[in-house]
């Protein structure tokens, strides 16, 4: 006695660039390999990349991916720039206090302690 089981699979319809072949592989697999980069391969064994894939919100994934490098420029610039603020505000308030900013072990331990911020959240990203 056999038994049959209904299973709902959703499938991502693709061709091969190199020679046409046209199958479907699980939108889950398909958007994995496209996160991941990882090499798949068409039924006839041709190396393919997903790098075009579009994922849910509409963007491609190639493309979000430039956006998270970009993204993390714009964080390591603008870390930097804080740090210059930061260590000129302490010069300044130095100043005004009547210290001498170019020996304070403050001012040095501060941007030390900003680069390090920086670093370790840059690296979280
Ligand atoms: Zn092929």
């Amino acid at each position: 006695m056999s038994e049959t089981t209904a299973l709902r699979v959703e499938m991502s319809q693709e061709s091969c660039c190199v020679c046409g072949i046209q199958f479907s592989i699980p939108d889950v697999y398909a958007k994995r390999r496209a996160k991941d980069q990882k090499t798949v391969y068409c039924p006839n064994g041709h190396k393919l990349e997903f790098t075009d894939y579009i994922v849910g919100d509409g963007r491609s994934v190639a493309g979000v991916i430039n956006e998270n490098r970009d993204l993390k420029a714009t964080i390591l610039k603008m870390t930097a720039e804080l740090d210059q603020l930061q260590a000129k505000l302490q010069e300044t308030e130095e100043k005004l206090n009547g210290k001498n900013p170019a020996n304070s072990p403050a001012r040095q331990k501060k941007s030390s302690n900003a680069a390090m911020k920086a670093a370790r959240s840059i690296h979280q990203l």
